[in-house]
């Protein structure tokens, strides 16, 4: 018989414990899924190029109503847009309901359960168990930023990709150099003017 989860609104309907079936699967297969993201990266950021030539803002909602589709249907994707799953052996952290993103909080249960949903296991014991498979498995122990809430539902595809390819520093220094000229104007400016 289902337990019935501690915070639940009354009246709603049982969550089917075959949704998470796909989730485990791939936190069970998160080596494989490491290289398949692997890949995906490689390849976005060789595409970056394009991306900057067709605009990235124009590529911002196909690419996340693809990311959505795919990553909702294996990892119960939340659309964050600041993917964590690299570092959390393939297991979303925010499907842990207190939003946890730096390990579980101390009400996991005996049988590894989650202390708000007890018949879901804790995202973080899944985490651990994923990332035991991972190349990259160690990056579990390094703290996570808090959540930037400003970039849900946007595509963390595009944003590692702006990040990798150097996109984002060569516009920082860009900007860096405008605001420099531009200073140096005033400069120019304020001293031309003192002497007249
Ligand atoms: S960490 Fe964010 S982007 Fe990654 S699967 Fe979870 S909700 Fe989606």
């Amino acid at each position: 018989m289902r337990t019935p989860a501690a915070f639940e609104a009354t009246g709603k309907s049982p969550r089917d414990a075959k949704k998470f079936a796909l989730r485990f699967w791939a936190i069970r297969n998160s080596a494989a899924m490491e290289r398949m993201y692997n890949g995906l990266e490689w390849t976005l950021v060789k595409l970056a190029p394009a991306f900057t030539a067709i605009g990235w803002e124009r590529m911002e909602k196909p690419v996340a109503k693809v990311e959505k589709l795919v990553k909702g249907a294996l990892f119960d994707c939340k659309m964050c847009g600041q993917c964590a799953l690299s570092s959390t052996g393939m297991s979303c952290p925010m499907n842990c309901p207190k939003g946890l993103r730096n390990g579980p909080c101390g009400g996991v249960r005996a049988n590894g359960n989650c202390e708000v949903y007890a018949d879901m296991p804790c995202v973080w014991v899944k985490a651990y168990e994923g990332s035991q498979n991972m190349q990259d498995g160690a990056a579990i122990a390094v703290p996570a930023k808090p959540v930037d809430h400003r970039l849900k539902g946007t595509s963390s595809w595009l944003a590692v990709a702006r990040e990798k390819s150097g996109y984002n520093a060569r516009i920082a220094a860009e900007r860096a150099a405008a605001a420099a000229a531009a200073k140096a104007k005033a400069a120019t400016g304020k001293s031309g003017g003192a002497k007249a």
